[in-house]
């Protein structure tokens, strides 16, 4: 049965990259037989990107570009390409080509065997050191060690998805998005096949170290509450623990009379709590802090310009909220079409 295919690659100076991978999209998409397109987001790129992808969906009707009004992140660039997306399977996709575009057809045959989702599982990662690999491994112990969702390991954003996963994730529009955490609490029938993940082709990866621990922090916030209740049980332990102290401390009393105690201990137990305290307000901070994001309830994202086949066809109910809220949008790029 042939069915449209969407194709979602979000990009940010990324401009070295987009030929060779428009050039193998189009190859491995023209041998599937499948109907497809290309839908581009480009997330306030600073480099010519904007300029190529025009082009390109000028040269290419399958490309359409959704061009962000600025750098909104990963993620959110993501959405919005969700959202303009309207293939009954959907499948995003890096720009870099570290996701081998080659992979799409086995995408494809295991989703006709009756799957909603099919992710890439990297059996290999290509191009990253041991401590990225070694804390990445960590992280997802650890978030699924505390989450109610199942977040699979070594798996990035791409994947193939059906219609219906896509709505379902569209509904989720929470501004703090972690996709994989999202991707996995919709459930759905999953499965996976695994790919060597490439280097990149071009250019350098947006990531840092301090990117990482706040996506970290992310992914945890968003699918866990325990880091706010566990103080609950430490607190309850450590009044059980001075209690018990209060009572050795009051037979030693009536036995052996007043000693002078230990200073140090003391500033020890002090120093501690005050710590504990701290790291407490911390976390809470974290959590009031994400729930002030969520509750100015602004848009996810905002369009500047749509290049290529019609704005007018976007999908997803974030597609349609966008477009409320930005009512201005369609006459600026009806103006530009029009000069
Ligand atoms: N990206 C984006 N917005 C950003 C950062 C990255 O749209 O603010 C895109 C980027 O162009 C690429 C993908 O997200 O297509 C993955 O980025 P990157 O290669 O830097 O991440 P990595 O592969 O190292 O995880
Ligand atoms: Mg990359």
């Amino acid at each position: 049965m042939k069915s449209l295919v969407s194709v979602i690659v979000p990009v940010y100076n990324e401009s070295e990259n987009l030929y060779e991978l428009h050039r193998r999209l189009t190859e491995v998409m023209s041998e599937t037989g499948h109907d497809y397109e290309i839908v581009a987001v480009d997330d306030g790129s600073t480099d010519d990107t904007g300029e190529i992808l025009r082009e390109l969906s000028k040269k290419d009707p399958r490309v359409r570009a959704v061009i962000l009004s600025r750098n909104f992140g990963k993620e959110v660039a993501m959405t919005a390409g969700l959202d303009h997306s309207h293939g009954e399977m959907v499948i995003p996709i890096d720009a870099d080509l570290q996701d081998p575009p080659e992979l799409i057809p086995a995408m494809i045959a295991r989703a006709d065997e009756g799957f909603d989702v099919v992710y890439a599982k990297r059996k290999q990662r290509k191009g990253e050191g041991v401590l990225k690999l070694a804390t990445a491994s960590l992280f997802y112990r650890f978030i699924n060690m505390i989450s109610s969702v199942n977040i699979p390991e070594n798996t990035g954003d791409f994947r193939l998805m059906r219609r219906t996963v896509v709505n379902a994730v569209g509904m989720l529009r929470e501004r703090k998005r972690f996709m994989k955490g999202l991707f996995a609490w919709v459930g759905y029938r999953q499965t996976e096949i695994s790919y060597d993940r490439e280097a990149r082709f071009a250019g350098t990866t947006k990531w840092n170290f301090w990117k990482l621990w706040n996506f970290a922090i992310e992914g945890i916030t968003s699918f866990s509450s325990l880091p706010l209740r566990v103080w609950s049980y430490l607190g309850a332990g450590i009044a059980v623990l001075a209690f018990v102290y209060a009572i050795i401390a009051i037979i030693r009393v009536l036995r052996y009379g007043i000693d002078v105690p230990g200073y140090a201990s003391l500033l020890v137990v002090t120093l501690f709590l005050g710590g504990l305290q701290l790291i407490t307000l911390g976390i809470i901070g974290e959590y009031i802090g994400r729930m002030f994001e969520e509750i100015k309830a602004r848009p996810l994202y905002l369009v500047r310009e749509v290049y290529g086949r019609g704005e007018e066809l976007a999908a997803g109910p974030g597609a349609r909220q966008t477009k409320r809220i930005n009512p201005g949008r369609k006459k600026i790029s009806g103006r530009k079409s029009g000069r």
